[in-house]
C-alpha cells in the first residue's frame, strides 16, 4: 500500500458531506473539533479514510437520535491524535476486549469485520488504537500516529 505525505485533516473534510449525510438521516449531529498544529504524515489516504468511516459509523450507530459524534485531533507530545466520540450507551469491559477480533459483531446484519480492519490499517502505520468507554457516558476510539 502506498503512503504519502498526507495532511489528516483534509481526510477528514474530504469525508465530512458523507458523515454528514448519514448523520442527518438519523437526526444525529457531527462536531469537528481539529487542532491547528497537526503535521502532515506518512499515511496512505484511502485507507486512513476507511479507518475514519468505520469508527464514526460504528458511533452512529451506537447512537439513538440527537446523539453528537465528535471528531477531535490534537497533538500529544509527538504524537498525533485522532479521538473519535459518541454520545451512545458505551461498552462494558468485558466486551471491550473483543471489539478488535474479526467477525465480533453483536449487530443482526454486522459483519464484526470494521475494527479489525481498522486495527491491522492502524499498525500498518505504526500507530495505535484504543478504546476508552464507560457505561452511560460514551465511547471514544483513539488513534495515534508518531510524527
Ligand atoms: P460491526 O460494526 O459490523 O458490528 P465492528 O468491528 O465495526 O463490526 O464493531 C464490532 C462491535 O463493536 C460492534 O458490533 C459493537 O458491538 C461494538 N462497537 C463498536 N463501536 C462501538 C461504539 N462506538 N459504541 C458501542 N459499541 C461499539
Ligand atoms: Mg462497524
Amino acid at each position: 500500500a502506498e503512503k504519502e505525505e498526507s495532511q489528516l485533516h483534509d481526510i477528514i473534510h474530504e469525508l465530512s458531506p458523507l458523515l454528514w449525510a448519514d448523520a442527518n438521516l438519523r437526526g444525529q449531529s457531527i462536531e469537528l473539533m481539529l487542532a491547528h498544529n497537526v503535521p502532515k504524515l506518512h499515511l496512505n489516504a484511502k485507507e486512513i479514510k476507511q479507518v475514519v468511516l468505520n469508527l464514526a459509523r460504528n458511533g452512529m450507530e451506537a447512537m439513538t437520535e440527537k446523539g453528537v459524534l465528535t471528531l477531535e485531533t490534537r497533538m500529544v507530545d509527538d504524537r498525533v491524535e485522532l479521538c473519535v466520540h459518541d454520545t451512545g450507551p458505551g461498552i462494558p469491559p468485558v466486551k471491550q476486549e473483543k471489539l478488535f477480533e474479526p467477525f465480533y459483531t453483536t449487530k443482526a446484519k454486522g459483519t464484526g469485520l470494521g475494527l479489525s480492519m481498522c486495527l491491522s490499517i492502524v499498525e500498518r502505520h505504526n500507530g495505535t488504537i484504543t478504546v476508552e468507554s464507560e457505561e452511560g457516558h460514551g465511547t471514544t476510539f483513539k488513534v495515534a500516529f508518531q510524527r
